[in-house]
């Protein structure tokens, strides 16, 4: 028979799988954080008697609106974008935007869910939020991008702002996006509101970091998983899938710590280096050129490319780190990992693995690093870089780095330390939504209903 707890907490979920039967993706993203939660319900009868969890799967608001734009052949384009605002309990709504054919309110929903926990785990003062369209940047010229941009903009600044809603890059925008973002914004507003966004350029409004801040958060994050076992990146075979910001970023500083970086893709395919990934090559096709991965091909002797996206998780790695979009290990990807040897998978990217492919790898003793933690570098920088424009200021290189990594130090601590207390020692899962949650939770309950 059922705890109150757990009757609690499965009466929500069913509530919310009959409102949301069409968003998968969120429910999975409802699903993973209410699993971890029975424990915290068991101690804790006043998140009960608040209705914590009915109040907090339900956004704050999602605006949805139309963007009108005209390509190069003067034909008239229709896209959607979202912002969801979903919990400012801990501070401002703050998340990126993602402009991918794939947007879509379920996925707003689960992105901006993930958020509220992430960003409540960094200890600064960020809530949750994220935004974006069913844009497709592939292929568009630099006019097209500008255009969009601003018409994006044009809808989306009237509801945002440095203390209400704080946007900023996710895939398919980068600081190109922003700062076409950012100067529609300041022409509309007349003023120079540096942050209203983050991710801006460094120079002009941007922290330094910002760019590297994912990547180097995450193989931050994973040192201490290491430590705490004894170990070190030194000569470890690294699989790394994506080559935007968050792998690329990943890749170097990984490297820089001794490891092996054998692999990255992109939603073609994949290359394998068995020399080694050269970054300044990636980096070369990704940043530079706008190509696709599979060009690497053409500046390596030995590196090879296959057409599969996700068969990169078949080369056999020590450390596994998913950097590309949702959903991209599944319960077998997870499997033919484990049986290739896997120590460690560190999570980059949202969501990345699956329920299934979660539950395989604690089954199978993998040390597993859930995204909410270790990913959090990037907005954590973020909230950095609004410091910095509140301040009217900018730090160096190295000031941004070092609370960084002290960040990512005080993020993996927290979790396992949750995951301690309610009783399922090393399961960073488990910890990291306990730890981001309970601040949350305790925050609504002190501003009332
Ligand atoms: N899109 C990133 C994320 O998933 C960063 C968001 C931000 O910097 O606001 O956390």
């Amino acid at each position: 028979t059922d705890t109150p707890a757990q009757s609690y907490i499965n009466s929500v979920f069913e509530q919310l799988k009959l409102k949301n039967a069409h968003q998968p993706e969120f429910l999975q993203a409802v699903e993973e954080i209410f699993l971890s939660l029975i424990p915290v319900f068991e101690q804790h009868p006043e998140y009960i008697q608040h209705n914590i969890l009915s109040r907090i799967v339900e956004p704050d608001r999602i605006v949805s609106f139309r963007v009108t734009w005209v390509d190069d052949q003067n034909q008239v384009q229709v896209n959607r974008g979202y912002r969801v605002q979903f919990n400012n309990v801990v501070g401002p709504y703050k998340g990126g935007l993602r402009f991918h054919p794939t947007v879509n309110e379920s996925i707003m929903k689960f992105l901006a869910f993930e958020q509220i926990f992430k960003n409540s785990l960094t200890g600064l003062p960020i809530g949750g939020g994220k935004g974006g369209s069913d844009f497709n940047p592939k292929g568009k010229s630099n006019a097209e991008i500008m255009r969009f941009c601003q018409s994006f903009m044009t809808e989306l600044y009237r509801h945002i702002g440095p203390d209400v809603d704080v946007p900023a890059g996710d895939i398919g925008v980068g600081g190109r996006e922003i700062g076409y973002l950012f100067g529609q914004y300041k022409r509309i507003r007349g003023a120079h509101e540096a942050g209203v966004l983050t991710g801006k350029l460094p120079g002009y409004g941007g922290s330094l970091v910002r760019k590297e801040a994912t990547g180097y958060g995450l193989v931050y994050f994973v040192e201490e998983m290491l430590r705490d076992n004894n170990q070190s990146f030194l000569n470890k075979k690294v699989v790394v899938s994506g080559s935007g910001n968050v792998a690329i970023y990943a890749i170097e500083k990984a490297q820089h710590l001794g490891a092996k970086v054998v692999a990255c893709s992109d939603s073609n395919g994949y290359i394998y280096d068995p020399d080694g990934i050269d970054v300044k090559v990636v980096k070369e096709i990704k940043e530079v050129k706008g190509e696709r991965i599979k060009t690497y091909v053409d500046y390596r002797t030995n590196a090879t490319y296959t057409e599969d996206f996700l068969g990169i998780w078949s080369i056999p790695c020590d450390i596994a780190l998913p950097c590309a979009t949702q959903n991209e290990i599944n319960g077998d990807a997870a499997r033919t990992l484990v049986s290739n040897g896997v120590k460690i998978v560190a999570e980059g990217a949202n969501m990345p693995s699956n329920l299934e492919a979660i539950n395989v790898f604690l089954e199978n003793g993998v040390l597993f690093g859930p995204a909410k933690a270790a990913n959090a570098g990037g907005v954590a920088t973020s909230a950095l870089e609004m410091a910095q424009n509140s301040g009217r200021n900018y730090w160096s290189f190295n000031k941004v780095d070092e609370k960084l990594h002290e960040i990512m130090r005080s993020i993996y601590i927290e979790s396992k330390e949750a995951a301690q207390k309610y009783g399922t020692p090393g399961n960073l899962v488990v910890g990291s939504n306990i730890a981001g949650f309970v601040k949350v939770a305790n925050g609504m309950i002190s501003e009332g209903v």
